[in-house]
């Protein structure tokens, strides 16, 4: 069933072509009859045509069963106005295939407690998956900069929700928490924000709709103390872009690295995009130290959500928690292996 199936390959800028090249060679050796094409995108898209989204990318991307991407960033061109700097490749991308919902998952591997900034105890227990709404909010309400009356400079980004946006990701949050332990925490800022009074709303009317689901309600600030202080109670988690976006980088710490934490961006056909929830890490670009397991575990993700290969998906998550048993360690996790090491030893266990 995966046979034919074409994967776009966006390796991008800083590590995301390390990366994603290990996370092929991962795909390749399964043997499953895929089709990859590779296009830029980010920095690398702007060098080749101008553009940090090509048209060509994101027609590639869209042509696609499933897309694997690496990352985008590139201080050399932290200059440029903002609608040409790398970033907004992958914003525009998540706007344009309507990926609104983001799954992180965080798991402890064996092995990695060393790593972890937590108590062994407290990190073992970590099996969660955050679910980020990715297409509204402050990253794409109206944005400026101006002066105030009083001569000042100002800045602004607008937060905003419209009640269908909340209702598709909550149906994603309950839909996720039923085929895992059957837990949705929904974190919003409902004390302060209208954005996140809307939210709750709407999750609470949603939940008619999943009476098995255990549901409850946590703000941000409280749901960041009780990541550190007690992950383990955590199954589910809903919540907004912005917030998401910052749970989740700590849920990457608890569980040993940045490096370990795939995603996978859905739109309500199952077609996704699947990419490693860290950046392009342009202070270790270049030099073989980028840990490739959050790009090989999003090809699993792809696997598994957007092609219907759920026991390819397995093997791979399977080889990457036997090659950490071997030892094999890059150096975010403690180790001397670099990219490529770690890449072999993933498919050594393969
Ligand atoms: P973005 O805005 O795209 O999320 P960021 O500014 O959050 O990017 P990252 O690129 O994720 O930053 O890098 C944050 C830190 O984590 C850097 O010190 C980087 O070297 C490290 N890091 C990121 N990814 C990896 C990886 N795969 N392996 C090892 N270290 C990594
Ligand atoms: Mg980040």
């Amino acid at each position: 069933m995966t046979h034919g199936k074409l994967i776009a390959i966006l390796p991008g800028d800083g590590i995301g072509p390390e990366v994603t090249a290990e996370a092929r060679r991962v795909l390749d050796a399964l043997d499953l009859g895929l089709v990859f094409e590779e296009a830029p995108v980010g920095g690398a898209g702007y060098r080749a045509s101008g553009h940090p989204l090509p048209d060509a990318t994101l027609a590639l991307a869209k042509r696609a069963d499933a897309v694997l991407f690496g990352a985008v960033g590139d201080p050399e061109f932290d200059s440029l106005e903002r609608a040409l700097r790398p970033e907004q490749a992958i914003l525009g991308l998540r706007k344009n295939l309507t990926t609104f919902a983001n799954l992180r998952p965080a798991k402890m591997f064996a092995g990695l407690e060393d790593a972890s900034t937590l108590k062994p105890e407290v990190a073992n227990a970590i099996d969660l998956v955050i679910v980020r709404e990715l297409n509204g909010d402050v990253y794409f309400g109206a944005k400026g900069r101006g002066t105030t009356d009083a001569g000042l400079r100002e800045g602004h980004d607008l937060m905003r929700y419209d009640e269908s946006e909340v209702r598709r990701i909550a149906h994603v949050g309950f839909q996720t928490a039923a085929k895992r332990r059957g837990k949705l925490c929904s974190v919003d800022k409902a004390n302060v924000l209208e954005t996140s009074q809307l939210w709750r709303d709407v999750v609470i009317e949603v939940a008619a709709e999943y009476p098995q689901i255990e549901l409850t309600h946590m703000y941000v600030d409280n749901a960041a103390m009780q990541l550190v202080r007690n992950p383990g109670a955590f199954d589910t988690i809903v919540t907004g872009n912005l917030f998401g976006d910052i749970l989740s980088d700590q849920a990457s710490m608890c569980v040993g690295s940045i490096g370990m934490l795939p995603s996978a961006s859905l739109d309500a056909h199952g077609k996704g995009l699947y990419e490693p929830i860290h950046g392009s890490a342009p202070d270790i670009a270049g030099q073989g130290k980028a840990n490739p397991c959050a790009a090989i575990l999003s090809a699993a993700m792809m696997l598994r959500h957007s092609l219907d290969a759920s026991d390819a998906a397995d093997r791979i998550e399977a080889a990457v928690s036997a090659a950490l048993a071997t030892g094999a360690r890059t150096p975010d996790l403690g180790g001397t292996a670099t990219t490529r090491a770690m890449g072999d030893a993933v498919l050594a266990a393969l």
